[in-house]
């Protein structure tokens, strides 16, 4: 067997890429206010902002859309939609959504009420958001090795089943409609949570008889993770793991956007037939008619086939060596990042890679800019900008970590993109001292990170 793990595919279509000059750049940044979600992405060279609904989909998959039957109600195309997410997670009641919040919208709309309580192994901020635009407290559970950030472990995602149980004991049964577990953990680096860890899970809120919803942005790179890190699964295809997982709970969200492996959607699973019944007229209020969701029927095709390629093991395999393969450069060139690599981003630890910037001076911002000025690289910052808080005296407190992320669209950029990435990441190293903080000139309210705007220091 050949070690090179190269693309399972060829390219049939290409996209140009433009690489605008320093100066345009600088100009770009600029007028941008020097905060990268203002840039136009004509400007941004290699775009590493997300991994959601940036990534490419197949020729089966554009050959599918064709097959869309846009009719209103009863279309082919939800039911080729239904069959294959019942497949995958044999649950009853298969729901559309445009996105992963809306499930999580709906979730929150129908089966909660203010006051309520939401264990989570971590909760993705649209998720949290939901909960506490709902009046819920939304808690972040996640095990002690996922606190650590040097730490090489295997499931780094877990849930943190001691707290669980104290948290419902704290609050009682009454309090938590449900729990919630994200696969893999996005707020944590994309860290994977075990099949023993969801069995125990399901198992402790069992016997207090509170239900159990999966966020399943990442089912199938955490399937992966399972077959590769967990034993007894080694022997086992991603299908019947992805399958095993969602046979633990009761209930799901999904965001198509990640491994749906489409550009928009989302959908909303359960067995009860009451949670569906409210599910149904939440549906019809919020997104559509429930044999459409948010999406068109080209929509629904498009996913029912992204869903099956995203748990294809030539996939899985080829997904996994890309990050690992920058983290792997980035560990050569002693660049700072958090290990070990998720599923789907590297994090480059901006604290340890900027000494010399503190905290409130956002280093995180520092590099972000850089990697755009350098080399046209659009990342994004989770420190302090992002997480930072005002204490009661109105004082700026900063967040504990300083990362930047890398997030890989899938099936999108080759290994000289990420060769490239590299090179201007190492440069940066070696120069870093030219590197200078930021302040915030405007903040809005909420979410600040993606609309306020920066000054060089
Ligand atoms: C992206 C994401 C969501 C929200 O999905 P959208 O499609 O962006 O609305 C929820 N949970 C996790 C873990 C995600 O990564």
């Amino acid at each position: 067997m050949p070690h090179t793990i190269m693309e399972p595919f060829r390219i049939k279509v290409t996209e140009p890429l433009k690489i605008i000059s320093r100066e345009k750049r600088e100009k770009a940044l600029r007028k941008a206010h020097n905060n990268v979600f203002l840039l136009p992405s004509p400007d941004v060279s290699v775009d590493l902002l997300t991994d959601s609904g940036t990534g490419a989909m197949s020729t089966k998959q554009w050959a599918a859309m064709m097959l869309g039957d846009e009719s209103y109600a009863g279309s082919p195309s939800f039911r080729r939609f239904e069959r294959t997410i019942r497949r995958i997670t044999g649950m009853k009641h298969i729901f559309p959504t445009h996105q992963g919040r809306a499930a999580e919208g709906i979730l929150a709309l129908t089966r909660t009420k203010p006051g309520d309580v939401v264990p989570n192994n971590s909760h993705f901020d649209t998720t949290r958001a939901n909960f506490e635009f709902a009046g819920v407290k939304a808690l972040d559970l996640i095990c002690e090795e996922g606190l650590q950030n040097d730490l090489v472990a295997p499931f780094k995602g877990n849930m943190h089943l001691e707290k669980l149980e104290s948290v419902i004991k704290k609050y009682g049964r009454e309090r938590i409609p449900f729990a919630m577990i994200t696969v893999t953990n996005n707020t944590s680096g994309g860290q994977p949570v075990s099949m023993a860890n969801i069995r125990a899970t399901k198992a402790l809120l069992q016997k207090y008889d509170i239900p159990l919803v999966m966020d399943a942005c990442r089912f199938a790179e955490n399937a992966y993770f399972i077959q590769q890190r967990e034993e007894g699964y080694q022997d086992k295809s991603l299908y019947a793991i992805a399958k095993e997982m969602f046979s633990c709970v009761d209930a799901a969200t999904m965001s198509l956007k990640k491994d749906g492996l489409v550009n928009i959607g989302g959908f909303l699973v359960c067995q009860d037939d009451t949670w569906a019944e409210d599910f149904q007229n939440a549906l019809i209020l919020r997104e559509g008619f429930i044999t459409y969701g948010g999406l068109a029927g080209r929509d629904l095709e498009a996913a029912a086939v992204g869903l099956m390629e995203a748990l294809d093991p030539e996939y899985q395999t080829y997904r996994h060596a890309t990050v690992s393969y920058l983290a792997r450069a980035m560990e050569q060139r002693n660049i700072p990042y958090v290990k070990p690599a998720g599923g789907h981003a590297v994090f480059i630890d901006a604290k340890a890679f900027l000494p010399h910037i503190p905290p409130l001076e956002y280093p995180g911002i520092a590099l972000v800019n850089a990697l755009y000025l350098d080399g046209g690289i659009r990342s994004v910052e989770l420190g302090s900008v992002m997480f930072g808080h005002f204490d009661e005296q109105g004082r700026e407190q900063p967040s504990t970590l300083e990362l930047v992320r890398l997030a890989i669209p899938r099936r999108v950029y080759t290994q000289s993109h990420f060769d490239y990435i590299i090179e201007i990441l190492d440069t940066l190293l070696q120069e870093r001292d030219r590197l200078k903080g930021y302040r915030i000139t405007y903040q809005p309210k909420l979410l600040r990170h993606f609309t306020c705007h920066f000054e060089t220091l």
